[in-house]
């Protein structure tokens, strides 16, 4: 008979110690030079559950930038504001073998880019938004990242100016898609947008309430409030599933079985639908741009708690 391992506070220690005992095998991000001056000796590890009770390990109260964990707030104001069809005319729903900041595929096989979490698909995505919003855009990302997670976000002007002095590559995504008029008007104005959401700052358990959120069909679990609309959710479920942690993706959903989403500053958000929301932090990069530790700590989460089961239990 299969016997449900339950949470607890000397399974998230055991979990802690294991998975900062990776970190050497990988590096601080730093091609934004703000990030790295971070300390790869940061963790942090928050779980909540569907009665809120919130579990925490190590260097909770850091506040670290989104990077592309934004991608998630910013796409779900997007399909929330102006609809699934209008937001993947601009975006694919494809996962890709290539990184993250890839150009290749936008010239060799079309200009839309394969998906939301790639930097080409978000800046698209924020292109939609200035041009809903225009200059209150970035508010209104910062508003709905609140509905999601019941705090209005701070951000991080020096991570903001660092990456907009250095970012040649994802200007190049946007002037290329601009070149061949895929996308209109100011780029730079998208870029912009696109870089501040990137620097706006959370904690894991920040982390841990959006992904409880959508492990629960938007629905609050602490205020019963219906936050995203169902549909929205399984379309960033599925996204996730298959794109959130780039062209890691596949050993993600072999090693961890749950939607997730990663960002470069060392966060990974996971999903366990009905049971946890997860936010772990450790900033230590591997090549694809996925934090080993955290990587490391959800894998250990997953095989204890059996999240790759769920979907086989009755
Ligand atoms: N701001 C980062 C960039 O555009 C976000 C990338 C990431 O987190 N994978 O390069």
């Amino acid at each position: 008979m299969f016997v449900q391992a339950e949470m607890n506070e000397a399974l998230l220690s055991e979990v802690r110690k294991k998975a900062m005992a990776v970190r050497h095998e990988g590096r601080v991000a730093n091609y934004i030079p703000e990030l790295a001056k971070v300390s790869p000796d940061l963790f942090s590890l928050s779980c909540m559950d569907t009665n809120g009770v919130l579990w925490e390990k190590g260097e909770t109260e850091h506040l670290f930038t989104m990077q592309s964990l934004s991608k998630i707030v910013a796409l779900s104001l997007a399909i929330e504001k102006l609809g699934t069809d209008t937001v993947f005319k601009y975006v694919g729903m494809e996962p890709s073998a290539d990184s993250f900041n890839s150009l290749m595929r936008l010239e060799m096989s079309s200009p839309k880019p394969s998906n939301p979490f790639m930097n080409a698909g978000a800046i698209a995505i924020c292109s939609l938004l200035y041009n809903a919003y225009g200059e209150d855009a970035f508010d209104e990302i910062c508003a709905f990242m609140e509905g999601m997670t019941g705090v209005y976000p701070s951000f991080s002007e020096e991570v903001f100016e660092s990456e907009s002095k250095t970012a040649d590559r994802n200007r190049s995504l946007a002037y290329f898609m601009k070149s061949v008029g895929f996308l209109h008007g100011d780029v730079e104005t998208f870029l912009n947008l696109y870089f501040k959401q990137c620097s706006i700052t959370c904690r894991t358990r920040d982390l841990a309430k959006l992904a409880l959120l959508l492990g629960t069909r938007g629905i609050c679990c602490e205020t019963g409030k219906n936050i995203l609309q169902k549909e929205t959710v399984y379309t960033l479920l599925g996204l996730m599933t298959t794109c959130g942690l780039y062209n890691g993706s596949g050993e993600f959903a072999v090693r961890v079985g749950v939607a997730g989403k990663s960002g470069v500053c060392g966060g990974i958000l996971a999903v366990v639908p009905g049971r946890f929301g997860v936010g772990v932090f450790s900033p230590a990069l591997d090549a694809m741009g996925n934090s080993v530790a955290g990587l490391r700590a959800l894998e250990l989460l997953s095989d204890t708690l059996d999240f790759r089961g769920l979907a086989l239990r009755k």
